[in-house]
């Protein structure tokens, strides 16, 4: 697969092959559906110099407003991407997709490999934890369901609408369910209590959350960030343990940050780095 490392290798011999004397645009697709992608989009697309695309699986009903141009839907696999890259002239494409999205990471790589077009991962790292958590490590959501024990609890699950069935099978806990959309009919949970509502939290509003609901453990999937963090350190102050799900993979990412991931595109498109304030 052709890496940014691979192409910040020609920059550094040549001269950029994208701005060579020549009004061109590179075309950046950056795969989303992340506060990082929004993020990288809103940059990329202030220089004015690049033509960004974000794309978005559109499961999210009311997304919030984007930079530059959106898409939205799957590309129909590996090779429904690699058309599009083809079609829309993509110079570079950014992974920069939650890390739990296992399914378009994998595509995007194999598209690269197929197309040579480079590929960035923006990858927050995950959290880790520190003095006075009480984390129960699960290696998936599945396991995580198993681990809550058998005497009855109170559950907060904050692991996203998609990922409820298992939970089922655990039918003497009561569960509280937060999401940005609301639970379809066909996932719900007996029972269970619902929250509709959007990082960033704040740690003082998770705890009395956690404390007017009662909540006994939590169920949390390690993404990493600062948006979703609140409700860990909200369990911490009050010793609540966590099941914590791993990452599904464990690859090394290209940039941990926005600001890391914007300098490496700026560096590979042959533009000036941004002043800092
Ligand atoms: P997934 O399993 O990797 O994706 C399933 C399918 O959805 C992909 O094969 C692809 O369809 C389409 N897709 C996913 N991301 C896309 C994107 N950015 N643009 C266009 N198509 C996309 O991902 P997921 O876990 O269902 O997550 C879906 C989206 O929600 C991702 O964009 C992710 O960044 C975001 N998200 C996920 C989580 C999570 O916990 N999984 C949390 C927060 C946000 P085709 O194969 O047809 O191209």
């Amino acid at each position: 697969m052709p890496t940014i490392a691979s192409h910040l290798a020609v920059a550094a011999t040549a001269s950029s092959p994208l701005l060579d004397g020549m009004t061109i645009i590179p075309h950046i697709l950056i795969l989303g559906g992340t506060g990082e992608a929004r993020q990288l989009a809103q940059r990329l697309a202030a220089t004015n110099r690049l033509r960004i695309t974000l794309s978005l699986a559109g499961r999210t009903e009311q997304p919030l407003p984007q930079a530059g141009e959106v898409r939205r839907g799957g590309f129909g696999g590996t090779e429904g991407l690699a058309d599009w890259l083809a079609a829309n002239a993509v110079d570079m494409m950014v992974d920069a997709t939650h890390p739990f999205a296992r399914h378009i990471s994998g595509n995007a790589e194999a598209a690269a490999r197929a197309t040579g077009v480079p590929l960035v991962r923006l990858e927050r790292p995950p959290w880790l934890p520190v003095e006075g958590d009480r984390w129960i490590d699960a290696a998936d959501v599945a396991q995580a369901a198993a681990l809550l024990g058998t005497e009855p609890k109170t559950v907060f699950l904050a692991i996203g609408r998609q990922e409820l069935a298992p939970f089922r099978t655990f039918a003497r806990h009561r569960y509280i369910v937060r999401s940005v959309d609301p639970v379809a009919a066909e996932h719900r949970l007996p029972g269970a209590r619902y929250i509709l509502d959007r990082g960033p939290f704040a740690e003082g509003d998770e705890r009395a959350l956690l404390t007017a609901h009662n909540v006994e453990i939590l169920v949390a999937k390690n993404s990493g960030g600062a948006a979703t963090y609140a409700k860990i350190a909200a369990a911490r102050a009050l010793a609540l343990p966590v099941v914590m799900v791993r990452r599904p993979h464990e690859k090394p990412a290209d940039a941990a940050t926005v600001d890391e991931a914007v300098a490496k595109i700026l560096h590979w498109a042959g533009l000036p780095q941004e002043r800092g304030e």
